[in-house]
């Protein structure tokens, strides 16, 4: 297994005349992490993405990797490679032939160049695809050509800029899954941009999430979303109700509200809408003071005793459930 280095960005910040798109990162990646970028369009993540790539530059700040600075050698020479959202195949060569072509750039030898492009092949599942060209193949197994493509350069971080969201939803979830395992398998650094909350939280060991230019919380993805420190963090992870008491605000897991049929709890509400979900029902309510609620039930206690449009229901939640935010 091969494995990765540590990538610092240090007050790494990218300027576009006189838009800041990215304002003075500092962050250690660890060695073979699955780290995903997130954030809302615009935040900042394809420039921070495209300056470890080397095809943006950096307008101030350093990247090191393997504590060299990084920031200012051409894309080849970084270590790194980059997969990108169109995947950028070469419509005229075969698979093979795409996957070998940075080598071949390099004068990597035939007999060399064959048995590397091989044994990506076979990694990413496609060599029996090797003679096609790209307009042969389905948008999951362009993908994996271009994995191979960037994999066969053998970096010790690859970049993948939305590499899902070209993929119908039942693909982008099974290819989730070959990411996740190649990158176990090789032990590198996978950094993945997505607006897709679900995403991240199901591939990344560290989830990065940025707001305008800015990285707003950084970790764990369980620790993200069971403890967000800003009303932003709650709100764009999804899965919380801010409330807001006084100068306080904090969040409550949506599927951490405790219904009372009838009320007389804490405070009571009134059911505006109603969702089932399979395994769950969503609910929507509004307080007496117009803040919506939202809350999830399992799909039985919703339907041992279901509520309708219009019922009133009493709110409530344990203490411990409570996530205080700063801002
Ligand atoms: P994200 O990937 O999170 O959508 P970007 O990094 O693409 O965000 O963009 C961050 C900000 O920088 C946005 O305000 C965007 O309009 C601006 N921006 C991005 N690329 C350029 C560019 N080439 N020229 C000028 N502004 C840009």
């Amino acid at each position: 297994m091969r494995t990765g280095g540590d990538l610092e960005l240090f007050h790494l910040t990218k300027r576009y005349g006189d838009t800041v798109a990215v304002r003075d990162l500092n962050h250690l990646i660890a060695p073979g992490t699955y780290v995903c970028l997130l954030g809302p369009s615009g935040c900042g993540k394809s420039s921070t993405l495209r300056m470890i790539a080397g095809h943006e530059s950096v307008s101030e700040g350093a990247i090191l990797l393997d504590k060299a600075d990084i920031s200012k050698l051409p894309p080849a020479r970084r270590g790194t490679a980059m997969m990108f959202q169109s995947y950028a195949l070469f419509p005229h060569l075969s698979v093979r032939d795409n996957v070998a072509f940075s080598l071949k750039m390099k004068g990597v030898a035939k007999a060399e160049r064959h048995a590397r492009v091989d044994e990506l092949l076979e990694l990413v599942d496609m060599s029996r695809y090797a003679a096609r060209r790209p307009d042969q193949l389905s948008g999951g197994q362009q993908q994996r050509v271009a994995l191979a493509r960037a994999l066969i350069t053998q970096p010790k971080v690859l970049l993948l800029d939305e590499p899902l969201s070209a993929l119908d939803p039942f693909l982008r979830i099974r290819m989730r899954a070959e990411l996740k395992r190649l990158q176990r398998e090789l032990g590198i650094t996978f950094i993945h941009v997505t607006h897709g909350q679900d995403e991240a939280l199901a591939l990344a060991d560290e989830v990065i999430v940025m707001n305008n230019a800015v990285i707003e919380q950084a970790g764990d993805p369980r620790e993200v979303f069971n403890s967000p420190r800003t009303e932003f963090v709650a709100r764009f992870l999804g899965g919380h109700n801010v409330i807001r008491r006084g100068a306080r605000a904090f969040a409550v897991r949506s599927d951490r509200i405790v219904l009372r049929r009838g009320g007389g709890t804490e405070f009571d509400a009134a059911v505006c809408g109603i969702e089932y979900q399979g395994a769950t029902v969503h609910l929507a309510l509004k307080t007496p003071a117009d803040e919506e609620l939202s809350v999830v039930l399992p799909d039985r206690d919703f339907f041992s005793q279901p509520l309708e449009i219009g019922d009133t229901a009493g709110v409530a939640w344990a203490e411990e459930d409570v996530h205080v935010l700063a801002n």
